[in-house]
């Protein structure tokens, strides 16, 4: 339970505090980048230390299922670059996107989201939450009055992506973080497909910001991961909507989290009993890759969006192409909200259709040789997907339609390869299509 204060808050600069937030020399041997503490457990002092340590009345290590130095080093980074309280790490987006509801839903309440979110993400909401009595409206948050349309008493949350998974949508947070506020709940804004270099949601009202860190944040495509951000803003007093958060905790004594934590009492309960109950922890080693790849998440993301804009540029300019969205061009429909939110560019996972509908999506995933045909986003490499034909091909046409991937949309995450070489593999691939 950790806290200390590194001192590197703003106005330390992004890239500053991407390298060294969190981060100190190991005491003990000197080593400047941070150790990978590959341990289980930690010894305590004496018996009092270790009845503290349990109450939640000092903060250490006990056991790595609640916290490890390692970790703790990239919760730190993570909250500080989303200009954030406190971070809670996990296992992967999904842990963590779990870790959040279950510390505020109980059975029977509500929550709303955007239609439009990583496909998992539907899945989880529609399906499995709502195994455990935890109901969700999806809306489509183009018009933010449908989220004021779905509240209901019973309504604890909105969830929305910011910049949308597929791709080439972005959403309006402000208007949509003042609904949640006048109706007393936290707005949590998934921000894996923007990364805090690209956008800061806290910064428009999210309440509470969660991560994919399997994506960008660790970059390289070898890390699953998730983090949870709490801005520290939210009043969780100001109604009678979070028992779980302001009533007396039984399995510690009594403890009201948020009067005994106040601004990272959120985080300190998805930790002390989410990630205690339930298991989901990050690995010490996928906490030091990630904390490696975040420390060039500045120049990776300027280099995805410069990639991104000039292959969109291509894509619609190639007659084998029908559509391209892509938030950076001028032709989106989304590139006065991208200039808003994202003003630094808007990522680089994009979809676009191909000529020849479905057949034609297959040939050109199956031609493609610099490209990688696979279900993953936020690599350093360029990688490619037909969602027809794999991610979405147990839906029916409806289904499909309805999540924006018709037998013609390709969905790309563009890498940091030579932009030319991609484009060279995208033209040769297109020309199969004749
Ligand atoms: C991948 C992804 C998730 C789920 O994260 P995992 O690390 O795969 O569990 C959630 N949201 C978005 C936007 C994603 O891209």
């Amino acid at each position: 339970m950790k806290k200390k204060d590194t001192g590197l808050q703003p106005p330390y600069g992004f890239e500053t505090r991407s390298i060294h937030a969190g981060a100190t020399p190991d005491p003990y041997t000197g080593a400047r980048s941070t150790p990978i503490y590959q341990t289980t457990a930690y010894v305590f002092d004496d018996v009092e230390h270790a009845s503290d340590l349990f109450n939640l009345q000092t903060f250490g290590f006990i056991y790595s299922r609640l916290n490890n130095p390692t970790v703790s080093v990239l919760e730190e980074r993570i909250a500080s670059l989303e200009n954030g309280r406190a971070c809670v790490c996990a296992s992967s987006g999904h842990a963590a996107q779990f870790l959040v509801f279950f510390t505020i839903m109980e059975p029977g309440d509500h929550f709303i989201a955007s239609s439009n979110l990583y496909g998992g993400s539907i899945t989880q909401f529609g399906e499995s939450f709502r195994r455990l009595g935890w109901n969700c409206t999806f809306v489509n948050p183009q018009n933010p009055d449908n989220f004021k349309k779905a509240l209901t008493p019973k309504t604890k949350a909105v969830f929305i992506e910011i910049l949308a998974n597929p791709g080439g949508i972005v959403v309006d947070v402000e208007p949509i973080a003042a609904i949640a506020h006048e109706a007393g709940i936290p707005l949590i804004v998934d921000n894996t497909l923007a990364t805090p270099f690209l956008c800061q949601p806290i910064k428009w009202g999210a309440d509470i910001v969660v991560h994919s860190t399997t994506k960008f944040l660790s970059g390289h495509g070898n890390s699953m991961g998730g983090a949870l951000v709490e801005s520290g803003k939210f009043n969780w007093n100001q109604n009678d909507k979070f028992p779980t958060m302001t009533s007396p905790d039984t399995a510690y004594h009594g403890l009201n989290f948020y009067e005994t934590f106040g601004d990272f009492g959120f985080c300190m309960k998805a930790r002390a009993v989410a990630l205690r109950d339930f298991g989901p922890s990050m690995s010490p080693v996928n906490a030091f890759m990630t904390i490696s790849g975040i420390e060039t998440l500045p120049i990776r993301m300027l280099r995805h969006v410069e990639n991104a804009t000039v292959i969109a540029e291509f894509l619609e300019s190639h007659k084998s192409v029908e559509w391209v969205s892509y938030a950076g061009l001028k032709s989106s429909p989304y590139n006065t909200l991208a200039r808003k939110y994202l003003p630094q560019g808007p990522g680089s996972v994009f979809t676009f259709g191909v000529k020849g509908g479905y057949d034609g999506g297959v040939r050109l995933v199956e031609n493609v040789k610099l490209f990688s045909h696979l279900a993953n986003i936020g690599d350093t490499r360029s990688l490619i997907l037909h969602p027809a034909s794999t991610t979405h091909r147990q839906l029916s046409d409806e289904q499909r339609i309805n999540a924006g991937t018709e037998p013609d949309v390709i969905r790309l995450s563009v890498g940091l390869e030579t932009a030319n070489d991609l484009i060279t593999d995208l033209d040769q691939a297109l020309d199969s299509l004749k």
